[in-house]
């Protein structure tokens, strides 16, 4: 944690105040995000999509061109009082950790933070298509790139060597891992007293959004996601993700209003189908 990082932190302290109760479901949500991975949700089919698919790498890049293109316009035709910045998610939005998920789930392990840990110690994941070019074309615009991810802040510097050992840019001052009390949302919040967030790239919607890292219901989650559909490829760009993320949190943590958590049945209780044996 840089000086830097440090004044920073401070500042998001003091506008974290004011919604502490907010906080404290942020930080159970988020800390569940990762404790609830199980085998299940590192499905082999997901994984499997997500490392052989074109189309999943054809979705990263159809991603990044809309990234580029925002920029683009905000160069153009953008401005602002404030110096603007551009905020990125790290895990699969720049960095791949499929063969993590790999590895779960050929051995039937459920996710840990100890063996997590030791999978980013090892500063190994690939890029994500399409982001090292993006974040080589923002670097030559001279807007900025703030990463804020939920990996713990003790993993910072193989985080930052394994973006070097990818031929990124980096600027360790602008790192925002995880810690105690601070939260995505708040994060941005705290930039967005000092910057301009022209543009937020992550694959979960609580990389754009504060209200997802609440506990919400799939209704309410997709509702949500209609109502905010026009920042969607504008200012805020999403990657896929299949293997883990706030949608499959969902499932695990059950419906207040009612929808089954899941259990021994597993998630066929969530399909949604039309029997057409019995249609006419
Ligand atoms: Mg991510």
């Amino acid at each position: 944690m840089t000086k830097n990082n440090i004044t920073f932190l401070l500042i998001c302290l003091i506008s974290l105040s004011a919604c502490k109760s907010t906080s404290e479901i942020i930080s159970n949500n988020t800390a569940a995000s990762k404790n609830t991975v199980n085998v299940e949700m590192n499905s082999q089919q997901a994984v499997i999509w997500q490392q052989t698919s074109a189309e999943y790498v054809a979705l990263c890049h159809q991603a990044f061109n809309a990234a580029k293109k925002q920029l683009n316009y905000y160069n153009d035709f953008g401005s602002s009082d404030k110096p603007p910045i551009i905020v990125m998610d790290i895990d699969e939005t720049v960095l791949d950790n499929s063969p993590y998920n790999g590895y779960l789930t050929l051995n039937n392990k459920e996710y840990s933070e100890a063996s997590w840990r030791k999978w980013t110690s090892l500063s190994q994941a690939e890029a994500i298509p399409g982001a090292v070019k993006f974040i080589e074309y923002a670097s030559v615009t001279g807007i900025p790139i703030y990463y804020i991810s939920n990996r713990s802040d003790e993993d910072l510097q193989t985080t930052i060597q394994n973006m070097i050992d990818l031929g990124l840019p980096v600027n360790q001052d602008n790192f925002f891992l995880k810690q105690e009390g601070f939260t995505k949302s708040s994060i941005r919040d705290g930039l967005s007293k000092q910057f301009e967030i022209i543009l937020s790239i992550g694959d979960n919607l609580a990389d754009f959004e504060e209200v997802y890292e609440r506990q919400l219901g799939l209704k309410e989650r997709k509702d949500i996601a209609n109502s905010m559909g026009n920042q969607f490829g504008n200012k805020y760009i999403i990657l896929p993700n299949v293997m883990y993320g706030g949608w499959r949190d969902a499932l695990e943590n059950g419906e207040p209003s009612g929808v089954p958590q899941t259990d021994k049945e597993g998630d066929t209780k969530f399909l949604r189908s039309f029997d057409i044996d019995q249609a006419n």
